[in-house]
């Protein structure tokens, strides 16, 4: 079968716009590195590292994902314990030690899935999604939705559900790629989607979308999908171009910015 190159996702969607609220944090720039110069080795090197809120969301997933695994843990005095020690939790940094704790407790004393009928629970380490092949308008392309759990309503309404942690607020554009998934993924059922974070404890609404709404987010992630493509195309005959075509935005961005020790454009000073 012909190899499908071009793709979207929440992920990419996130890298050309970013969500309400958090357009200071924006570079164009960053998807650069991230999505064409991945395999330099000092940008890929920056990669493999998980930052802290990225450890703090992994490790937190994978605690609840042990809650479930074995149907007694949730009701076991030293469950946190046990946890802590299945997921390695040790050898972390103390502020991801005690975030990831806080969450396991939470969790311990509000199982949120306890009695749901969990279809899919993800440990959130499983690597690429499965691309959902999407043919639209004459393009072609691999939806990659990295679902954290799927749990079946007591109505057979699909509820996908998306854990985070720390402070950002709920994505609706991340919902709708998720509502498209399930369009491909359980074409016979109705489907919903919410998130929870595990730190707060608090849920969004339960999000719908209708099939208007749902083929206006298959245009952009099509729109986007194809500018992405044509980008990367014109940097592998062009790279000398890489500052023109993904633009950077140094000030506020370059604070979290995880390139920010090797971008010409940063305004941090990175001690040596
Ligand atoms: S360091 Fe600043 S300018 Fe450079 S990629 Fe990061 S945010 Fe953009």
């Amino acid at each position: 079968m012909r190899k499908i190159w071009n793709f979207a996702s929440y992920n990419l969607l996130s890298l050309f716009s970013p969500p309400i609220g958090q357009e200071y944090w924006h570079c164009d720039m960053k998807r650069g590195f991230i999505k064409a110069k991945k395999r330099d080795p000092e940008v890929k090197a920056l990669l493999e590292q998980d930052t802290t809120p990225q450890a703090i969301g992994l490790l937190a997933q994978q605690g609840v994902y042990e809650f479930h695994h074995d149907p007694l843990m949730l009701y076991r005095k030293d469950a946190i314990e046990k946890i802590s020690a299945t997921i390695s939790l040790s050898q972390q940094s103390k502020i991801v030690q005690k975030r990831v704790t806080k969450v396991l407790e939470n969790y311990h004393n509000h199982p949120f899935l306890l009695g749901k009928n969990i279809i899919q629970l993800n440990r959130g380490d499983e690597g690429f999604p499965k691309p959902i092949l999407i043919n639209y308008d004459n393009y072609t392309f691999n939806l990659y939705a990295a679902i954290d759990c799927i749990f079946k309503e007591s109505d057979g309404t699909i509820h996908i559900l998306d854990f985070k942690t720390g402070k950002s607020d709920f994505d609706r554009r991340q919902a709708y790629i998720y509502l498209l998934a399930a369009k491909y993924l359980y074409p016979k059922h109705e489907a919903v989607a919410s998130f929870y974070n595990l730190e707060t404890e608090v849920s969004s609404n339960v999000i719908t979308a209708t099939s208007n709404q749902l083929k206006a987010m298959l245009k952009q992630l099509i729109k986007i999908s194809k500018k992405h493509q044509s980008q990367l195309k014109y940097y592998w005959r062009n790279k000398q171009e890489f500052n023109q075509i993904f633009p950077p935005n140094p000030g506020l961005p370059c604070r979290y910015c995880p390139f920010n020790s090797i971008c010409e454009f940063s305004t941090i000073e990175v001690s040596a």
